[in-house]
C-alpha cells in the first residue's frame, strides 16, 4: 500500500500529524494508499514558508513567470498518459476521460503563458493638468486552492495556473480521495522552473481547510466542491477578511424542443448524463422534453442507448463508457435515491441498481438509471445525485420548461436542443444560469472565456480561469501622479564650463 505525502518546499514530505485517510481503488473496492491529513501546525509552517518564497517570485518579471508556464505545459504534454492514469487510478474514470481531465486543465495553463498581457495595467495620460493616472495589478501574496475529487487534474490546474503566474504563492489542498495527481503536477512545476515553496500541496480534511480559512497570511481562497461546503467556506473566509470564490454543486437541465434533432439530442443526453458516472458538475441530470410527443419519441431513443451503456474499470478497454463512482457511500446514496424515486411515483425505465461486474464484485459500480415522469417535489429532482441517473421532467410548453430551470436553486449549466434560432436566443437571454449550451450539452467554456455558475452553484465574485481569474488573483493599485515643473523649465541648454 502506497503511503502518500505532502509537497512542501519543492520536496515530497511525509505527514507528521499521525492522521491518515484511505485512498481507494473504486473499481476493486480495495485500499490502494493512504494520504496524510495535515495538522494546523503543518499548514501554518507551510504557509509561512510560502510567504517567504512569494517575495522573490512576485518580483520575477511576468514574462519569466510565463516561461515557467510554457515549460510546465510542455511537461504536461510529455506526461499526459502518466497523468491520465493517475487520475483514473484514484477516480475510476475511463482513460480517455482522464486524458480529457488533464487536457482541459492544460488549456488554462496555455492561457497563462500569455499572462503578461492579462496583468498589464491601465494608463490615462493627462487626466488633469499635468496629471497622469495608472493602475497596476499586484499579486495578493499567499492564496489557497481547495479542490474536489471529480477532476483531480483539471481543477487544481485551473487554480494553480492563474494564481502562480500572477505572482502569488499557493497552498493547494486537493481532495483527499484523489491526491496523487496534484502531487505529480507540483513536481512537474518544479521541473519547469517554479521556485521551491511557491506551490505547497497540503493534503488533509476539514481540519486543514479550517486552518487555511483562519490563517491570517492567506489572502484568498478559491474553492470548488459541493454547495453546503462552498457556502460554509465562503462565509468563514469572508468573515476572516479573505477574498473568496466558492463554486458549488449543480442540477443541470437540458430542454428538448419538438423541432430538435432527437437522435442528436438522445446521443448528447447519454454522454452528458452518464459520462464519468454522472460525477460532473456540468453533467445533465434533468431532461425536459417539451410536449408529450417529444417526450415519447425521446424515451424511444434513450432507453436502448441507456441500456447499451458499458460500465467497467478504466483498465477495461476502449468500449467502457464509464467507471465506478468514488466511494461505497456514494454508491449506497445513489441506490437510495433511485429507490426514493420509485417510492415517490416516478417511472423507472432503466434500473441501474443491483449492478454487478464479474471480477469486480466489490467495486463501486452503479448501472445507469433513467426515470420518466419526474416532478419537482421528488427527492431525485431536488438532490444533486452525482451519479449515473437521468431524470425526465415532461413540460407542456417552452415557457413551462424555461420556468423549471429558472426556479431551480442551482444555476451552473443548462442546454437547449432546438432547430429554431429565435427560441435558442430567447433561452440564452432569459435563463438565470451561468453557462448555456445551444445544441451543445456540456457548455464548459474554453479557457480564454471563463467558468462559473449562478445561484447556489457559486458564492463570491468573479469566475474561474479566463480574464476573471487574473482579476481574482491580483489587487489593483491606482496611482495619480503630478510632477511639478523642474529641470525642464529651469534648465540650462548652453554648453558652459562648470564653475
Ligand atoms: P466536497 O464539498 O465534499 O469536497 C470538496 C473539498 O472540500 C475537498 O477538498 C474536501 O476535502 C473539502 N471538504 C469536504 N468537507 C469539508 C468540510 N466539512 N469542511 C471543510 N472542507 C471540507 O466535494 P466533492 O465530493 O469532492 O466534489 C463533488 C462536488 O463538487 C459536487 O457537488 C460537484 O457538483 C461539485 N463541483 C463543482 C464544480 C464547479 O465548478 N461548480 C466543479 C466540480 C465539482
Amino acid at each position: 500500500m502506497e503511503e502518500l505525502c505532502h509537497f512542501i518546499n519543492g520536496q515530497r514530505v511525509k505527514g507528521t500529524s499521525g492522521r491518515f485517510s484511505d485512498v481507494m481503488n473504486p473499481a476493486t473496492g480495495e485500499v490502494q494508499g493512504r494520504v496524510p491529513l495535515a495538522s494546523v501546525e503543518e499548514l501554518n509552517a507551510a504557509v509561512a514558508q510560502a510567504a517567504e518564497a512569494q517575495k522573490a517570485w512576485a518580483t520575477t518579471n511576468p514574462q519569466r513567470r510565463a516561461r515557467v508556464m510554457m515549460a510546465f505545459g510542455a511537461l504536461i504534454n510529455t506526461h499526459m498518459d502518466e497523468l491520465a492514469e493517475l487520475v483514473s487510478r484514484e477516480h475510476g474514470k475511463t482513460l480517455p476521460d482522464g486524458r480529457g481531465d488533464v487536457q482541459r486543465g492544460l488549456e488554462v495553463i496555455e492561457v497563462c503563458m500569455g499572462a503578461p498581457h492579462m496583468l498589464k495595467g491601465e494608463y490615462t495620460d493627462n487626466g488633469g493638468p499635468g496629471i497622469d493616472l495608472y493602475s497596476m495589478r499586484q499579486p495578493l501574496g499567499v492564496v489557497a486552492g481547495i479542490t474536489p475529487f471529480n477532476f483531480p487534474a483539471m481543477i487544481p490546474l485551473w487554480k494553480m495556473g492563474p494564481a502562480l503566474v500572477s505572482g502569488n504563492a499557493m497552498i493547494l489542498k486537493p481532495s483527499e480521495r484523489c491526491p496523487s495527481t496534484s502531487l505529480r503536477l507540483a513536481e512537474l512545476l518544479k521541473e519547469a522552473g517554479l521556485p521551491d515553496g511557491v506551490l505547497q500541496v497540503i493534503n488533509g480534511d476539514k481540519e486543514v481547510v479550517d486552518a487555511i480559512l483562519d490563517n491570517d497570511t492567506v489572502q484568498a481562497v478559491g474553492f470548488v466542491g459541493s454547495t453546503p461546503i462552498a457556502q460554509y467556506i465562503y462565509g468563514r473566509a469572508a468573515t476572516n477578511g479573505k477574498r473568496a470564490q466558492c463554486f458549488g454543486g449543480a442540477k443541470n437541465h437540458m430542454i428538448i424542443m419538438p423541432d430538435a434533432d432527437l437522435d442528436k439530442a438522445a446521443d448528447a443526453l447519454v454522454g452528458a448524463g452518464f459520462g464519468a458516472a454522472g460525477e460532473r458538475c456540468m453533467a445533465i441530470s434533468v431532461a425536459v422534453p417539451v410536449g408529450q410527443a417529444t417526450a415519447d419519441a425521446l424515451v424511444e431513443r434513450l432507453v436502448p442507448r441507456v441500456e447499451a451503456l458499458k460500465v467497467g474499470p478504466y483498465t477495461g478497454g476502449a468500449d467502457v463508457d464509464y467507471g465506478p463512482v468514488i466511494t461505497a457511500q456514494a454508491k449506497a446514496r445513489i441506490d437510495g435515491l433511485v429507490a426514493s424515486g420509485v417510492d415517490q411515483g416516478a417511472k423507472l425505465l432503466v434500473d441501474g441498481r443491483n449492478f454487478s461486474l464479474q471480477g469486480y464484485e466489490n467495486g463501486f459500480f452503479v448501472g445507469p438509471s433513467y426515470f420518466d415522469h419526474v416532478t419537482p417535489d421528488m427527492e431525485i429532482y431536488k438532490e444533486e445525485i452525482f451519479g449515473p441517473v437521468l431524470s425526465q421532467v415532461r413540460a407542456d410548453t417552452y415557457e413551462d420548461a424555461l420556468n423549471l430551470v429558472i426556479d431551480n436553486p442551482y444555476g451552473n449549466g443548462t442546454a437547449i436542443f432546438t432547430a429554431d434560432g429565435d427560441t435558442a436566443r430567447d433561452f440564452a437571454h432569459r435563463v438565470n444560469v451561468g453557462m448555456v449550451g445551444i445544441n451543445f450539452p456540456i457548455p464548459v467554456p474554453l479557457s480564454y472565456h471563463t467558468f462559473g455558475g449562478w445561484k447556489k452553484s457559486a458564492f463570491g465574485d468573479l469566475n474561474q480561469y479566463g480574464p476573471d481569474a487574473f482579476r481574482f488573483y491580483t489587487k489593483t493599485k491606482t496611482v495619480t501622479a503630478r510632477w511639478f515643473s523642474g529641470i525642464k523649465d529651469g534648465g540650462e541648454f548652453n554648453f558652459k564650463p562648470m564653475d
